[in-house]
């Protein structure tokens, strides 16, 4: 055994013994795990007119946007999104990490200081780092005394709690918000938190994904249209990737169109978090992330496990992904289950716990 391979499989012991190696598992049960919050991901005007986009387009997009895999229905898309969300003109990435690590790796500087909310998602911090700006980490949900550039997701993705956009906004920082988990949900028109509190004049640029409540893949990010045009020049992972399958724009497009005919879909989808919170015993909130803190590694996993067995499909998330001791259960909600389902999940979950006590 070479001694590369020695250090890697010891890395994978420490890993097991940690209680922290992961395993790949496939859908299986309830879904009380995906970020497929409204139920877009089979909603059959997506799907069909994802599955003609192909048909017409073909399956692949053969190319950089900058150079042959430029198409139209990607503009298309883009000019949909910039007007859903209020903004002068969006691009569409490839993926919420990517458009994440382009915003900070361009517009972000030597000599900048960028203030990042601890609970940050790991495609923010690693913008950041590959930026040569300073990165300042700030207490989750508190307001720094922030001069620079200020990034912070507006839905917690592990905790499922709200950034105080309307303070953040306040400070005067330039303010990069991630709506990764917030589009598609809140808001009158479901454009997310930042129309929801009204600081959409504020916020520099949002990174909204594309692939939880819009059921389909990528992201947009939404700004001015010089900041737009400025990373269309200068974003490395926009530039140096290929494009997007170009059917996927079609699918998002139907998915928009979706979230405009049925906003039925979020209000019973935030109707839903707040009964399964309540059914929990948590406070209040409309949030369909929760957070189901164990602690320990180990626990996480063995009640996770259980509830899989029971034929709910519930995930263990443990460390670095959130914090060491806050292993939990990230329980998400969907607009397509039902208050049975519900009650026998935390009627289930209940006795898990008691048995894992
Ligand atoms: N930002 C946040 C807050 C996220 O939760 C995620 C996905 N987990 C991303 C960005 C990355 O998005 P994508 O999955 O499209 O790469």
């Amino acid at each position: 055994m070479s001694q590369f391979e020695e250090r890697v499989k010891a890395h994978l012991v420490e890993l097991e013994q940690a209680g922290l190696r992961r395993t790949l598992r496939a859908p299986r049960g309830i879904d009380l795990s995906s970020n497929d919050y409204l139920g877009l991901a089979n909603h059959p005007c997506v799907v069909e007119r994802m599955s003609a986009a192909v048909k017409e387009l073909g399956a692949g997009s053969t190319g950089s946007r900058l150079l042959r895999g430029q198409r139209e229905c990607f503009e298309a898309v883009e000019h949909k999104f910039a007007a859903f969300k209020g903004t002068e003109r969006a691009l569409y990435f490839s993926s919420g990490y990517l458009a994440n690590l382009a915003v900070l790796s361009t517009f972000c500087e030597k000599g900048d200081v960028v203030y990042s909310d601890e609970f940050n998602h790991a495609s923010i911090v690693d913008g950041v780092r590959l930026s040569s700006a300073e990165r300042v980490i700030y207490p989750h949900g508190t307001v720094p005394d922030a001069k620079g550039f200020v990034t912070t997701e507006s839905l917690f993705s592990m905790d499922g709690d709200f950034a105080p956009l309307r303070e953040l906004a306040a400070t005067g920082a330039t303010l990069m918000v991630d709506e990764a988990h917030a589009v598609g949900i809140f808001g009158d028109r479901g454009s997310g938190l930042i129309e929801e509190t009204g600081v959409s004049k504020d916020v520099f640029v949002s990174i909204n994904t594309a692939g939880k409540a819009l059921g389909v893949s990528g992201a947009f990010v939404a700004g001015p249209e010089w900041a737009i045009e400025y990373l269309i020049q200068r974003a490395r992972p926009f530039i140096f990737s290929t494009a997007a399958p170009p059917a996927v724009a079609a699918a998002i497009e139907a998915a928009l169109d979706v979230i405009a005919a049925e906003p039925e879909r979020s209000a019973r989808l935030r109707a839903l978090a707040r009964y399964l919170r309540q059914r929990l015993g948590m406070p209040e909130s409309d949030s369909p992330i929760i957070p189901y803190i164990l602690g320990e590694n180990r626990r996480a996993v063995a009640v996770a496990e259980r509830l899989q067995a029971e034929g709910f499909d519930v995930r263990a998330i443990r460390p670095p992904t959130v914090p060491p001791g806050t292993a939990r259960l990230r329980i998400s909600v969907h607009a397509n289950l039902t208050e049975e389902i519900l009650d026998r999940f935390a009627k289930t979950l209940e006795t898990v716990c008691r048995d894992f006590s």
